[in-house]
């Protein structure tokens, strides 16, 4: 073998290799990505040589094949790329890809390591964070090439002589450090490819057998791939996760390249929105876990693979956040996420609502946080209603032509169409309920008047009804027990005779009646007539909670942290008066029971039974603290002991 030539590769640094060797530390893996991204670029340029009739070898079975030997150390990367003339490794390797090397650690040896993206651009030389050597031995495709043999020790003096390769191509030969033997581990190669390089569109070979996937889903046209190829593909990357609800194929050239494929996962109320969990590549080539700095806040939730050659990888994160194609790029893909609910809502409506579940806080986040995406969804925001269908099949039609949709039973409607359908009867008031087990009452009674109710019950909602009102100023919201409507008051029993006695009507007697025994001063006592299919139909009272103090309430509660929202002090009890319980009780406090002398037992009994359906509306509005429970209970076993005691005599 003859010396071709013997030198030293900077001018610039005494030796950078030092730097490269502890910079970077708990990233020395990368070295693999780097290396085997150099040989695709290598297969894929002679491939671009044959294409341009430059080269008349076979370009049709391309190849990475990784050799470990353990004996001697030795890691080698080997290609069937464009190989390098030796004046070619002068150029590239000694200087171009020392310098940019060079630049790369003298622009980033200050930060550290978690601020830097991709940590792309340190490439060949990466290698030395792992190798006391490193052999290149290479032929290029040019015909009358000489192979060359190209051989650096750490320091910064190599040697190149004559080779012996005898296929065009590169191989590159680590001699790794001692504490780096694990890279000799046939296990974790295959697992560092997996990781960097498993979507690389070369078969990668470790003993014969390909290690890598080599197709990149997201690269391929959406119309070639099916639904189970998507949830194949899916369950790759988040193994043992629920099937996700729909995904978005991105794939644009102009005036930035993306591909990828977002999908929707179920979302748990618990789901961390801050952290994301969609893989960011570069050209296939896996660059990071998340990519956080890239996308919208609110699409953090979504999973899947960004790849994008223009976002800038060697760089830092805050400075990608500021840079105007990440914030291009980031538009684009919220525009596409919108696009695709959108899609979905119009084409399989139930799908749309079956989905609405996890879609819906979805939805609702993003509208909170990002101006433009809730323009583009806010006619999809759908509701749960207690519209009814009338007959199943006919009423069925009628709900949907009306703009409503049902799955299994249930109903749903935008607000447009709630609007629409309740001008008449109450024209831009807008009845939420935000629990359903605990509002049941007040649902009932809405309902039972005609009055369509819309849930407002998932975990965002509590942040979303304030938005809401903010957007649709014109309108509005009432929670349930905010207020009585009008139209549950029986007007027919409102006009009353006067007790000539008190010269009270019955109402002021049982208002008068309940704010002698509760004795609460910022209790409000009510008293009003309600409609009901029977008197018993609607509650013997209710409490009511002006929007604006229970807001205040909601409030206090979330900035001390609390789990639970206390009722607040200043409440109305809302009395029926067509209640035979309450009228019953006012005769009771009357004495109009014939009476066995001593203390009035009937009195006594009325004043336990004010409390009683105090207490019981209280707990319809989950009201009670501990004390307030214990209280409860002590109340209705004497109240049921009385009333035994009553019945046997
Ligand atoms: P980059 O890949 O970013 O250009 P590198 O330091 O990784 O920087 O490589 C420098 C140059 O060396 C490459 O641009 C290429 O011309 C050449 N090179 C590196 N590896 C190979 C290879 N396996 N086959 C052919 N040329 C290579």
């Amino acid at each position: 073998m003859t010396m071709l030539e013997q030198g030293t590769i900077s001018i610039h640094t005494e030796n950078i290799f030092p730097i490269i060797k502890k910079w970077l530390y708990s990233d020395h893996e990368i070295f693999i990505r780097e290396l085997v991204s150099n040989a695709v670029d290598a297969i894929q340029k002679l491939r671009m040589v044959a294409r341009s009739g430059d080269y008349a070898g076979d370009v049709d079975q391309p190849e990475i094949t990784i050799s470990l030997d353990k004996e001697n150390k030795k890691l080698a990367i080997s290609d069937t790329g464009i190989g390098m003339t030796a004046e070619e490794v002068k150029k590239y390797i000694t200087q171009v890809a020392f310098s940019s090397a060079e630049e790369f650690v003298q622009k980033y040896k200050g930060e550290g390591d978690q601020d830097i993206i991709g940590h792309f651009g340190l490439g060949f030389y990466s290698s030395f964070m792992v190798a006391q050597r490193v052999e290149i031995d290479t032929l290029s495709y040019q015909a009358g090439a000489t192979p060359v043999h190209w051989n650096c020790d750490g320091s910064t003096e190599f040697t190149m002589s004559d080779g012996d390769r005898s296929t065009v191509g590169t191989t590159v030969t680590l001699t790794l450090q001692a504490e780096e033997e694990s890279y000799l581990e046939p296990e974790r190669i295959k697992q560092l490819i997996r990781t960097y390089c498993d979507f690389l569109p070369v078969p990668i070979k470790l003993d014969g057998e390909q290690i890598n996937k080599q197709i990149a889903p997201w690269k391929t046209s959406p119309s070639s791939l099916s639904k189970e190829e998507y949830l194949e593909f899916y369950r790759y990357l988040y193994p043992f996760q629920d099937e996700p609800l729909l995904w978005v194929h991105l794939n644009t050239d102009y005036p930035f390249v993306v591909n990828g494929i977002l999908y929707f996962p179920k979302l748990r109320p618990d789901i961390d929105v801050s952290k994301s969990q969609i893989k960011l590549f570069c050209n296939q080539v896996f660059v990071s876990d998340n990519c956080e700095e890239v996308i919208p806040r609110f699409l953090l939730p979504l999973r899947g693979v960004i790849d994008s050659s223009d976002i800038p990888l060697n760089v830092s994160r805050s400075f990608l956040q500021n840079d105007r194609t990440v914030r291009k790029i980031a538009d684009y893909i919220a525009k596409k996420v919108g696009d695709r609910l959108k899609e979905l809502y119009r084409e399989d409506p139930a799908a749309y609502v079956n989905s609405w579940k996890d879609l819906g806080t979805f939805v609702k986040f993003g509208s909170l946080n990002d101006e433009k995406f809730k323009k583009q969804v806010e006619d999809i925001v759908i509701y749960r209603t207690t519209a009814q269908l009338e007959a199943p099949g006919e009423g069925d039609d009628a709900w949907q032509s009306a703009g409503g949709m049902t799955i299994d039973g249930q109903a749903y409607t935008t607000l447009k169409d709630y609007l629409e359908r309740n001008k008449d009867s109450h024209a831009n008031r807008v009845y939420y309920c935000t629990d359903e087990v605990n509002q049941a009452t007040y649902v009932q009674l809405l309902k039972g008047q005609g009055i369509e109710v819309l849930f407002m019950d998932s975990f965002i909602d509590t942040h979303f009804v304030p938005w809401l009102e903010q957007t649709y100023s014109e309108v509005k919201f009432l929670r349930v027990d905010a207020e009585l409507d009008e139209t549950l008051i029986d007007k027919d029993k409102s006009a009353e005779i006067v007790d000539p006695g008190s010269n009270q009507t019955r109402s002021e007697q049982i208002k008068a009646l309940f704010e002698k025994v509760l004795k609460k001063p910022n209790l409000t006592i009510r008293t009003e007539p309600l409609k009901g299919d029977t008197p018993e139909a609607a509650p013997p009272a209710m409490i009511l909670l002006p929007e604006s103090s229970r807001r205040m309430q909601e409030m206090m509660a979330m900035m001390q942290q609390q789990l639970s929202v206390q009722l607040p002090e200043d409440h109305t009890l809302l009395v029926n008066t067509a209640h035979p319980l309450v009228q019953n009780l006012l005769s009771l406090s009357q004495g109009s029971i014939v009476q066995t002398g001593g203390p009035s037992p009937a009195a006594d009994l009325a004043d336990r039974l004010c409390h009683y359906i105090y207490d019981l509306a209280l707990m319809s509005q989950r009201g009670f603290d501990a004390n307030g429970m214990q209280e409860f209970s002590e109340r209705a076993s004497q109240v049921l002991t009385q009333l035994t005691t009553m019945a046997m005599r």
